[in-house]
């Protein structure tokens, strides 16, 4: 049987990747991946279990002490050559990531991709140059703050920005002086073996990253529960980071969960129309399938007529279809699984009561796992479709008299990963961001991420924050010693 598969020209290994070599599972197990564009299989991939999670952890620990050991100069050269591998392969990595998860070619080649090279290059850098390395005193006592590694981290990631989520993983583990076990999902698994390769030719030693393929329930199970495993890193949603969290439990084992969302976009009654439409559409972004979207439209009451206007007249203007088409602005969903949960909500809404202002359902002149853009209007705040992440091109418009309302109904939901304010007016928007209860706030725009910035969800949005030192906060084990500066010395010779 081949161990390859070929993507777009590129050839792709289905195994795992534990301790520098590729394995296929010890049972033989193979699951399909299929490309959510047209339904064609991609490959057959090796489907990880207990055996494989035992081997890539044990190869993560006996390679821990060496890379712990290496310079944080050491480390950063190879992250470098990691971000120079995936930029000589971007247009590769590119057309795999589009036919493996459906999302736009356009945006992985001008975003996505070159952001990821950009991920590994800013945790090198910042470990060489920005981790605080400053001494104080207490009286005549020196402390010595020193960010440790930790140890072998699991670090588990969903299918909608698969490379992008295991960079801003990886690449803080690996500068912290970690060793790493990544399993991808099951629905997008093909570029993070293209990482391995990347790895590998960067001259990362074996065992520092090990990749292993497979379900959740499967190998991801017996990765959280692991004894030897010092940190767990999972971007996922509410209910397995629930699992998560109760095996990681048994271990103590330290979790960072960055998890679903329900994000408002607040259109106040000063904000620029123009702007606050163009914001507004772009929360269609790959097929509604960003856990930072603002899916939650927050309108004035005055401005709601003018701006549904606009809004339908822009988001008619989208081009939907072939993802590969640089043309195109919504691609498919992910699964078959995913496109019935997302018309799920959309009917039970509708049959509530609600209404499709556009859209309201699958795309039936496309076909396949295309799902029209759609917004619905006439929910109350504490309706199904206003209350849980549905993950599509899905939005809901909700409108408000005055700031206390909008505030009210932007913090009525258990999440709080992010909020967008649209607003003409600084000292207005400032009043209301310092209101609203989530881990980013954009005013007067959306997207963007400095990885100097703090990074997570509030409530049920996660736990822990990434970025910057936050980063290695959470990958290191943080000491101070405490050193005597006057007195204990002995005078030798
Ligand atoms: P998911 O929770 O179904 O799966 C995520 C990963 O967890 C996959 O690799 C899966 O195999 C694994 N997994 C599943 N069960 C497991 C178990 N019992 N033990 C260990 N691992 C297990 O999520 P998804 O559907 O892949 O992704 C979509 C979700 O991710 C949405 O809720 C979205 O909002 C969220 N998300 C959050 C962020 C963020 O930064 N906050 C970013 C992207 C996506």
């Amino acid at each position: 049987m081949s161990h390859t598969t070929t993507v777009a020209g590129t050839p792709v290994d289905t195994r795992h990747w534990i301790n520098g070599v590729r394995v296929a599972s010890a049972d033989g197990a193979t699951f399909a991946d299929h490309s959510p564009i047209d339904g064609t299989e991609l490959g057959q991939i090796s489907r990880g279990g207990k055996p494989e999670a035992e081997a890539a952890v044990a190869a993560a620990k006996a390679a821990f002490p060496a890379w712990a050991a290496t310079s944080p100069q050491e480390r950063a050269r190879l992250l470098h050559a990691i971000a120079d591998g995936v930029e000589k392969r971007l247009e590769e990595l590119a057309q795999v990531e589009t036919h493996d998860n459906g999302a736009l070619i356009r945006s992985h080649r001008r975003g996505v991709m070159p952001r990821v090279a950009h991920n590994f290059r800013f945790f090198a850098d910042w470990l060489t140059n920005d981790l605080g390395h400053e001494d104080f005193d207490t009286n005549t006592r020196r402390n010595h703050v020193s960010w440790d590694p930790a140890g072998p981290c699991v670090l588990i990631t969903p299918w909608n920005a698969p490379l992008m989520m295991e960079s801003w993983k990886v690449a803080p583990a690996l500068a912290a002086g970690n060793t790493v076990v990544l399993k991808p999902a099951e629905w997008s698994p093909l570029t993070a073996s293209l990482l391995a390769d990347i790895a590998a030719e960067a001259g990362l030693p074996a065992g520092v990253l090990n990749i292993v393929q497979g379900y959740g329930a499967e190998v991801g199970q017996a990765l959280t529960e692991h004894p030897d495993v010092r940190r767990i890193s999972f971007t996922g949603s509410v209910p397995t980071a629930r699992h998560i969290s109760a095996a990681a439990a048994a271990n103590l084992t330290p979790v960072s969960l960055e998890l679903g969302g329900k994000s408002p976009l607040l259109v106040l009654e000063d904000a620029d129309l123009d702007l606050a439409v163009e914001l507004a559409v772009e929360q269609y972004d790959n097929a509604g399938q960003v856990c930072l979207a603002g899916t939650r439209l927050l309108v004035h009451e005055s401005l709601q007529e003018a701006f549904v206007e606009k809004f339908v007249q822009k988001a008619n203007s989208l081009v939907q279809g072939d993802p590969r088409d640089a043309a195109t602005d919504l691609g498919p969903n992910i699964h078959p699984r995913q496109l019935e949960k997302i018309d799920g909500f959309v009917q039970r809404a509708l049959a509530a009561g609600a209404q499709a202002v556009i859209g309201g359902g699958p795309n039936t002149e496309l076909g396949g796992l295309y799902y029209r853009p759609t917004l619905l209007t006439g929910l109350a705040q504490d309706a199904e479709a206003v209350q849980e992440e549905i993950f599509g091109p899905v939005l809901t418009l909700q409108t408000f008299a005055d700031d206390d309302e909008a505030v009210a109904l932007a913090n009525g939901t258990r999440f709080g990963l992010a909020a967008t304010v649209v607003s003409g007016d600084r000292a207005h928007a400032d009043r209301i961001a310092r209101q609203l209860v989530a881990g980013t706030v954009w005013v007067n725009c959306f997207y963007v991420r400095d990885l100097r910035a703090p990074f997570g969800g509030s409530r049920q949005s996660g736990v822990g924050r990434e970025g910057g030192t936050w980063s290695f906060d959470f990958y290191c084990d943080l000491k101070n010693t405490v050193t005597a500066q006057e007195s204990g010395w002995v005078q030798h010779g």
